[in-house]
């Protein structure tokens, strides 16, 4: 049997830094990351059979737990009756009907593979649209790994974009502006300046990738009105929100129309799968109708639409019950970790919104990037590693959101709080 750290130190020697995406090499946090044997309802199962229980659920989408049996099946049917196409299919149609079901606003819908296609594509259309070139971001919002995205603010009111990451040329990046979170004066600012050349708005309406931060009331709403007036479009990116706390986007919890709007994580149940949405008349302008090109080999693959009906169905059928059970369930975890932390003495504040939410090891719960940055990250990556220990799987990083599914059951989020009680004990 390879054990954990075998593996990644073949992996180190194969692939960069032992992973496919960043955050799973653990490098926030310390320590060796756990191969993943098989995951199963709230499980995941390493190859040393080591067991734990997941508040990551892949970063959002396996919002029904691991190998929901619904989800299998579907997978299995359509694996027996081809895996691609290269042509138009029925699920493709049944699935944007039923996109466009639960969120109005998606009037029409184009499946992609990922939710950086998504955003990629978003912005693409609302340059191409409004004949516009700058894009405003909020600091510490994540929207894939695009260049345009890829920008950090510098400190205070509107700023233009200077890259996160090498190999992204520069020019491209100062055509992005960010200001802060839940800061609508910056906005208005950042409007007034720019906001005739500003082709779009883009803004998780939950900010879910510095760890979860609400939006403060009005926040949204000052943004809708400033892209209105100024002629930007607004779009929302609900890759983690949507179908996350209720059957439909955030935007019909806050009563918000947003221009264009992306989807994933949730809307694959687990497979490859995205979408950018929005108004017909911008949407059509998308090749071959319009021409803003954008294309996809495995777009709308038979497989991850099949994943996405079966996750919808499920979804839609009990959600009168579903959701306000998984907030309870979250609120239970929320509360363990808080209990917890005052057993222990340390200072800790939870933000949460339905069942998503991050304990800061700090005094006030943070309302924009610059204050979660300011939270005890050195304590987290502790903590990590101590409740990894204890059978438990917290977010890798500070800064990713814990995730609920309908596969925690009451007994065992009993049996987590006993875990987390341990972890904190021995920090
Ligand atoms: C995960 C995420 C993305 C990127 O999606 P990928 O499928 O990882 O490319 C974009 N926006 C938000 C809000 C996300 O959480």
């Amino acid at each position: 049997m390879k054990t954990n750290e075998a593996l990644f130190q073949a992996a180190l020697g194969l692939i960069p830094g032992g992973v496919n995406s960043p955050v799973r090499s653990f490098q926030k946090v310390g320590g060796t990351p756990f191969f993943v044997r098989n995951a199963i309802g709230p499980f995941l199962v390493d190859v040393e059979g080591n067991r734990y229980i997941d508040f990551v659920l892949a970063y959002g989408p396996m919002i029904l737990g691991h190998t929901h049996p619904s989800v299998e099946r579907a997978i299995r049917a359509q694996a027996a009756r081809g895996f691609s196409f290269g042509c138009p299919h029925p699920d493709e149609v049944a699935f944007a009907a039923a996109l466009r079901g639960a969120i109005p606003s998606l009037e029409r819908v184009r499946l992609v593979s990922s939710g950086t296609e998504a955003v990629m594509t978003a912005i693409r259309l609302a340059r191409a649209y409004t004949g516009r070139e700058f894009v405003l971001k909020l600091d510490g919002g994540y929207h894939g790994h695009s260049d345009a995205l890829l920008v950090k603010a510098g400190s205070g009111g509107a700023t233009l974009g200077v890259p996160d990451s090498c190999g992204v040329p520069g020019a491209l990046a100062s055509l992005t502006l960010t200001t802060p979170y839940n800061d609508t004066q910056a906005l208005s600012e950042a409007f007034k300046v720019y906001g005739e050349r500003t082709a779009c708005m883009i803004v998780e309406p939950v900010a879910c990738n510095m760890g979860v931060v609400p939006p403060e009331p009005g926040f949204l709403e000052t943004a809708r009105e400033l892209c209105t007036q100024y002629g930007a479009l607004l779009a929302f990116d609900e890759v983690i929100t949507g179908f996350r706390y209720h059957y439909g986007g955030y935007q019909d919890l806050v009563q918000i129309n947003p221009d264009l709007t992306t989807l994933g994580k949730i809307i694959g149940g687990g497979l490859p799968l995205a979408c950018v949405g929005g108004r017909a008349d911008i949407m059509e302008t998308l090749a071959p109708t319009g021409n803003v090109y954008q294309a996809g080999t495995l777009s709308g693959n038979p497989l991850a639409v099949s994943a996405g009906i079966a996750t919808l169905q499920a979804l839609k059928e009990r959600h009168e019950t579903l959701y306000p059970s998984l907030e309870a369930k979250a609120q239970t975890i929320a509360r363990a970790y808080e209990t917890a932390a005052k057993e222990k003495g340390i200072p800790l504040a939870l933000n949460r919104v339905g069942s998503t939410f991050t304990p800061f090891f700090a005094e006030h719960p943070p309302k924009n990037f610059s204050e979660v940055l300011d939270t005890d990250a050195k304590r987290y990556a502790r903590f990590f590693r101590l409740a990894v220990e204890h059978g438990l799987f917290p977010p890798p990083s500070p800064f990713e959101a814990h995730f609920l599914s309908v596969a925690h059951t009451d007994a065992l989020l009993e049996e987590a709080q006993e875990r987390l009680s341990a972890a904190f004990q021995a920090l």
